[in-house]
């Protein structure tokens, strides 16, 4: 058996070498590092597979989310409302910007936003809310944009685990994650769905105003050369970066197909166990089926319900199994994030799934007898 990985880069890049290298090196002969033709290349072929009218590069998925705000004109003292249960990126660019985060609980079957938690959090000075697309399921969206709309809020889709899934509205229509909000951002991080080779983000929007204003932010704040109209940052995709991303980009669908298959395969392994919660969606499949993409599988993450998984955690490692645990502390106990509003009764969904969650090896190279034996392997442990 291969040795098994969380996350197999090398065996990825294997496949896709000769296009990979044949591109970057185009880079390299013609000099054009920074802002050059491969990054507006990736920029329109990502724009037509999302169906988003515009896709801003910049350097990494915090950066973007911080953008985002700054281009809503968001500002110190407004309330913005994100999920308890996250990477620390979401509410860290929150508090930067001097705006107040409100965490709020998630809901324990999709592990996303909790719609109530997030109408009991609205105040006057709320002006928007961020779901994270966790794992790689879509927040219940639906719903977020008729809270929005009714209490006149931004969303901003934190869409970092989630590029290439699909979200389904009640009426049946599909739309592209991150193309649902008014503005949403996402991370080329190497082990994120499509991952360049070092550092990448982007912000996706459908509004041409904001968009020209975002321009203008990563570049400086400036519109016009050399006349500085805002304050902006320095946030660029770098040419090398998205002559890979461009390349991966023909391969996202194919590579978010091999993640579902090995959640199907996983799923099988452990449906029927009594102290093990597969990840489900609510109203959709959850990507399980063959033919949607609720679901496209950033992590597999299981709920361990007999007490188990830190245990399980170090069997499995002593097994030549990696495995993570995201997110081991909820951010409203991290010391950056703490806030005396908050109230433990408030996050018991959150508290109770970081004792219970573990996140398997998912990636584009597993193969059956990897899965097969991780599935033993677990299965084995928790039942002795
Ligand atoms: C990875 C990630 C980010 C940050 O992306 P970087 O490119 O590492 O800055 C933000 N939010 C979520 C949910 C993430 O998973």
């Amino acid at each position: 058996m291969k040795t098994i990985q969380m996350v197999d880069l090398k065996g990825q890049y294997s496949k896709i070498k000769e296009d990979v290298d044949a591109s970057v090196l185009e880079v390299l002969d013609s000099t054009a590092y920074i802002n050059g033709p491969k990054v507006h290349q990736f920029q329109k072929n990502l724009e037509a597979y999302l169906g988003v009218k515009h896709v801003i590069p910049c350097a990494n998925g915090t950066d973007a989310l911080q953008i985002a705000m700054m281009g809503l004109g968001l500002k110190p003292g407004d309330e913005v409302i994100t999920a308890d249960f996250t990477f620390a990126a979401t509410v860290e660019v929150i508090a930067l910007l001097q705006l107040t985060p409100v965490l709020v609980d998630v809901d324990e079957v999709t592990f996303n936003i909790d719609i109530d938690a997030i109408k009991k959090a609205i105040t006057p000075k709320t002006k928007a809310i961020v779901p994270v697309h966790l794992f790689g399921m879509c927040a219940n969206m639906e719903a977020i944009m008729a809270i929005a709309k009714e209490h006149n809020l931004f969303v901003i889709e934190d869409n970092a685990q989630g590029i290439g899934a699909d979200y389904t509205w009640s009426n049946g229509k599909k739309s592209k994650s991150g193309t649902i909000g008014h503005v949403a951002s996402t991370s080329f991080f190497p082990s994120k769905n499509l991952g360049c080779y070092g550092d990448g983000g982007a912000i996706f929007t459908n509004d041409d105003d904001l968009a020209h204003i975002i321009r203008g932010i990563v570049n400086h704040g400036m519109y016009e050369r050399y006349h500085h109209d805002v304050v902006g940052v320095n946030s660029r995709l770098d040419s090398i970066q998205a002559a890979i991303l461009d390349i991966k980009l023909k391969h996202l669908d194919t590579y978010n197909k091999k993640r579902q298959n090995a959640a199907r395969a996983y799923n099988k392994a452990f449906k029927n166990e009594e102290h093990i919660v597969i990840p489900t969606g609510r109203d959709v499949c959850s990507g399980i089926c063959d033919t949607c993409d609720c679901h496209v599988f950033h992590q597999y993450t299981l709920r361990i319900l007999n007490g188990k998984r830190d245990a399980l955690v170090k069997h499995l490692n002593e097994n030549g199994i990696p495995c993570g645990v995201y997110y081991p502390i909820p951010l409203h106990l991290q010391k950056a994030y703490t806030d005396s509003r908050y109230i433990e009764s408030d996050f018991t969904v959150t508290n109770r799934l970081i004792a219970e969650v573990i996140s398997l090896p998912m990636h584009t190279e597993l193969d059956d007898e990897q899965i097969a034996f991780i599935a033993a392997t677990l299965k084995n442990f928790i039942n002795a």
